[in-house]
């Protein structure tokens, strides 16, 4: 009877200092779960400090993304003007230009509106996304209050005296940034925009295959969460379908469709990519692109235009560099001479280049190292 009672006592003993330890356990990790939260807190509370900063914004925000918009300038801008609405900001997203076929799509896949058309940027409040350049940006931007600026490029010509919040970092899509950008501030992202970032990130980073690709990966992740997208491969190719897709669209609205202007060494250049589905598509689309950029140098103002034919999916990567006359050919010669051979059209590479991280410094090099006027 003793020896049962001793017993009895042991186990009591064992089973309240079992209690004892778990609870203190689970009173440690909530505690410090706690901690945890209160950081966070204090870290979002002072992220957003710099809102402040900005002071007082009469009127509305409209943010903008580059002209001849593409599906990250767009999702970037509807993204980020909802992420400024969310903080209380009357922001309004806003194009340069008609949307194209890839964003069509994306937008009506996500069901949201194409943003509004901006004339011109003279005495408003703007947010510039994915440029930073004034050739690149809305007429009139020189007399605007420019309160942002969100870009993955290089820092361009854009300037202000006044302060401002500039977020530019190397990833591969301006989406990913403004990705970031809602964690910052703690701001949850809806789903509808979250559709439409996924979209940006996949035709900038080319459904992760471009050597751009950085955090754009995990964002991706998080936001097909979100939007309650599996199956981020197939949704791609119809967004590259799409994009391919230049039918009722003349060789000049080609050529325009995905179009950049730059300035090297004096001289004034411009750079259109177009898309192509096979070998045959490109050069077709080369000799057509040949033929109408003459005709675009004297209205833009530009001394030479180029083309960049790409072709880019599954196991094919090719870009094809065509010049708008000698001039364009000489700089082409002496930046990719070494690498491909002129067929009187265009210039073959292999694999495909990015316009940005390639195309733009080569030509830039050759220019800048032509003997000044
Ligand atoms: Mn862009
Ligand atoms: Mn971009």
């Amino acid at each position: 009877m003793k020896q049962r009672r001793q017993w009895v006592a042991v186990c009591c003993i064992i089973l309240l200092l079992a209690a004892v330890g778990f609870g203190g356990f689970f009173i440690g990790r909530s505690m410090e779960a706690g901690r945890y939260q209160k950081e966070k807190e204090l870290e979002i509370q002072l992220n957003r400090s710099e809102l402040e900063g900005l002071g007082e914004i009469e009127g509305k925000i409209y943010v903008t993304g580059h002209k001849s918009p593409d599906s990250d300038t767009v999702g970037s801008s509807i993204a980020y003007a909802a992420l400024l609405q969310k903080l209380g900001y009357d922001a309004v997203p806003v194009v340069l230009g008609p949307v194209n076929h890839e964003t069509a799509y994306i937008l009506e896949a996500a069901g949201v509106e194409t943003p509004e058309l901006l004339e011109d940027a003279a005495g408003l409040n703007m947010v510039l996304v994915d440029h930073s350049e004034y050739t690149q940006s809305a007429d009139g931007l020189q007399d605007a209050h420019i309160i942002s600026i969100i870009d993955h490029h290089g820092d361009g010509a854009v300037t202000t005296g006044n302060q401002l919040i500039y977020d530019a970092r190397p990833l591969g899509s301006t989406a990913t940034i403004v990705w970031l950008r809602y964690r910052y501030y703690g701001i949850e992202l809806d789903k509808k925009t979250a559709y439409v970032m996924l979209g940006s990130i996949l035709s900038d980073t080319k459904n992760l295959q471009a050597n751009t690709t950085t955090a754009d990966r995990e964002a991706l992740k998080e936001l097909c969460g979100i939007a309650g997208v599996s199956d981020t491969d197939s949704f791609y190719q119809e967004m590259f379908k799409a994009s391919l897709s230049y039918e009722g669209m003349s060789d000049e609205e080609i050529f325009f469709s995905d179009y950049k202007e730059y300035e090297s060494g004096g001289k004034k250049y411009s750079i259109g990519c177009v898309n192509a589905y096979d070998e045959k598509d490109a050069e077709d689309l080369c000799g057509r692109m040949k033929a109408v950029m003459p005709s675009t140098l004297s209205p833009t103002g530009m001394d030479m235009a180029f083309a960049q034919v790409s072709i880019f999916h599954d196991d094919i990567s090719v870009s094809y560099l065509v010049p708008c006359n000698e001039a364009a050919e000489e700089v082409l010669e002496a930046a990719f001479g070494d690498k491909a051979a002129f067929s009187g059209t265009y210039y073959r590479l292999e694999p495909s280049i990015s316009r940005k991280k390639v195309l733009v410094p080569a030509i830039t090099d050759i220019l800048e190292s032509y003997p000044k006027e």
